[in-house]
């Protein structure tokens, strides 16, 4: 399964920040969109545009727009948070949301609330996700994604593990996912380890 890393060194600068446990909520939610944007940014190198020709001031120039059909999906609700980035690059994007809960015990995840355009056949598709952990949640949301035709998906996160990774693989072995990060692994509890804590809880300082 192709796993992209992503080396900008201004990725890494906001995953040092975010992973730091002194980060106050309100630092955490700025650098969660920066990351966000610089990861929306690489894994949409190739997203389909179409030739558009626009007037500047001085005449027509020829130039490209993105075409339409993409679809951003977070994970709720950790996936929130880098939500706004993906918009800010792609404002006509649909969203489709997908809740999934993990149990604090066993780590399983199950499903509250999934809200998803009802054909993404056609579609462009970014799941949205921070923390790749045992992927239980990451293969349960491509399920449902792929159940209403999502062919074209990729997953970006900002922190993964090796474990998580294995499972996507095994199960949606086409999904590209772009994370700046693959770290050492789930703690007894399945928590990455060194990852950054609870992204929900520092995000919403819950
Ligand atoms: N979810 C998180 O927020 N952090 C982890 O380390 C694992 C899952």
């Amino acid at each position: 399964m192709p796993v992209h890393l992503v080396q900008h060194p201004l990725v890494h600068d906001a995953l040092a920040t975010l992973r730091e446990s002194t980060t106050t909520p309100e630092t955490f939610r700025h650098m969660a969109v920066r990351i966000s944007l610089l990861l929306a940014a690489e894994a949409t190198r190739d997203i389909p545009s179409v030739p558009a020709r626009v007037q500047t001031p001085l005449g027509p120039a020829d130039g490209r727009k993105v075409r339409d059909g993409v679809v951003v999906v977070p994970v709720l609700r950790a996936g929130l948070g880098m939500l706004d980035a993906v918009l800010e690059l792609i404002p006509t994007a649909r969203v489709g949301h997908i809740g999934l809960q993990r149990d604090e015990i066993t780590a399983v995840a199950s499903q509250y609330y999934s809200k998803l355009p009802p054909d993404l056949s056609g579609s462009f598709v970014l799941m949205i996700d921070p923390m790749l952990a045992t992927g239980g949640s990451a293969v349960a949301a491509l399920d449902l994604i792929r159940k209403v035709g999502g062919r074209e998906v990729r997953m970006i996160c900002i922190v993964a593990a090796p474990e998580g990774i294995a499972l996507v693989e095994q199960h949606h072995p086409d999904v590209h996912i772009y994370t700046p990060v693959v770290d050492q692994g789930l703690n007894a509890h399945k928590f990455i380890v060194p990852g950054l804590g609870d992204f929900g809880d520092r995000l919403y300082g819950t």
